[in-house]
């Protein structure tokens, strides 16, 4: 199945009231337990690269093995950049060959978000990468050794209604991300996630809605917000802080240990491990199955999965063939 445009997986799971996990990719250790746990789940995937943390991989080195590991396998993956906030990053991102790209200007006003949001989507559109912004503004952390200080939504900057509907009419993202309740990082008290809120925005506008800091949020409120709009949810800091548990496990069970290959095995089984429980949890899991009657590239009936670059009618165009397109038509023109 290869790589997948954001706009044609996430509109797949609106219409079929699941959610796409997006699981932040902070090494490369993180890839296989990702890949496996999609394989294993029968289920989509976004693995997603946040620019707040480059001072950890490099972007350039990481994307082609996410690459290579979504073309061996049969289940979409779809690679976002996750909170760009230059548009050097961006840049960056799409000539890597992420197929999705989020914007982040959301701590400017509205009006310089969606005239820089704006270039964004012409400049990612015009080579079928999928863009999600962002209205609100989503608070908390996520960057260093110790867990985040906890953080309280702020009703404040919570998203406007009207400003949604503003925002996907001007810039013409293919998802948004909006702040309801969320946090970053780790939750002071109980989350409170504004449903009414999910509810009025998903009604208003025709594009599917993105969940960041979705650790600590409870499952039941996970399958309320979905069954409300929500078709992607970004999951690391939860993932991260049991990764390392399972591996301090590891080390005072085996104070002898001097091997990195072992310890890093035993991460990558946790990593898989948590990844197919949200899976679970988001719906997504045994979408892409074998017995399954949905078709993620033109949703009809009896069509399977295999090879969608090939159906007629399919709403999927593959990044790889897009890209074979894209050659074919510079090409004639050249030729003429
Ligand atoms: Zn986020």
């Amino acid at each position: 199945m290869s790589l997948i445009n954001l706009k044609d997986l996430l509109n797949h799971a609106s219409k079929n009231k699941y959610a796409v996990g997006a699981f932040n990719v902070t090494s490369m250790t993180f890839i296989d337990p990702i890949i496996e746990a999609a394989i294993e789940s029968n289920s989509p995937v976004i693995m997603q690269l946040a620019e707040v943390h480059f001072r950890y991989l490099n972007l350039e080195h990481i994307a082609p093995a996410i690459i290579r590991a979504a073309r061996e396998v049969n289940v979409p993956v779809c690679i976002n950049l996750d909170h760009g906030k230059n548009f050097e990053t961006i840049i960056r991102a799409i000539r890597a060959g992420f197929t999705s790209v989020m914007f982040d200007c959301s701590a400017e006003p509205l009006e310089v978000n969606i005239a820089r949001t704006k270039e964004i989507v012409k400049i990612a559109h015009s080579v079928g990468v999928g863009v999600e912004g962002e209205i609100g503004n989503i608070g908390g952390e996520v960057v260093g050794t110790a867990a985040p200080t906890p953080h309280e939504a702020n009703v404040e900057s919570f998203t406007k209604v009207e400003d949604a509907i503003r925002f996907y009419e001007e810039t013409g993202v293919d998802a948004l991300a909006i702040s309801v309740g969320n946090v970053h990082g780790t939750y002071k008290g109980e989350p409170n996630l504004d449903f009414e809120r999910i509810d009025k925005i998903n009604k208003a506008i025709p594009i599917p809605l993105v969940l960041h800091g979705g650790s600590g949020i409870p499952d039941a409120d996970f399958k309320k917000a979905i069954s409300l709009g929500i078709s992607k949810i970004n999951f690391y800091t939860e993932m991260s802080a049991s990764a390392v548990k399972a591996a301090r496990n590891f080390l005072n069970e085996n104070p002898e240990c001097i091997s990195y290959a072992d310890l890093s095995k035993i991460v990558q089984a946790d990593i898989k491990k948590t990844v197919m429980n949200r899976m679970e949890v988001f719906g997504s899991k045994n979408i892409t199955a074998a017995d399954k009657t949905l078709c993620i590239s033109c949703d009809e009936v009896s069509c399977g999965l295999e090879d969608p670059k090939l159906k007629p009618q399919a709403n999927t165009i593959v990044y790889d063939t897009l890209v074979e397109m894209i050659s074919k038509e510079v090409l004639g023109n050249i030729k003429k």
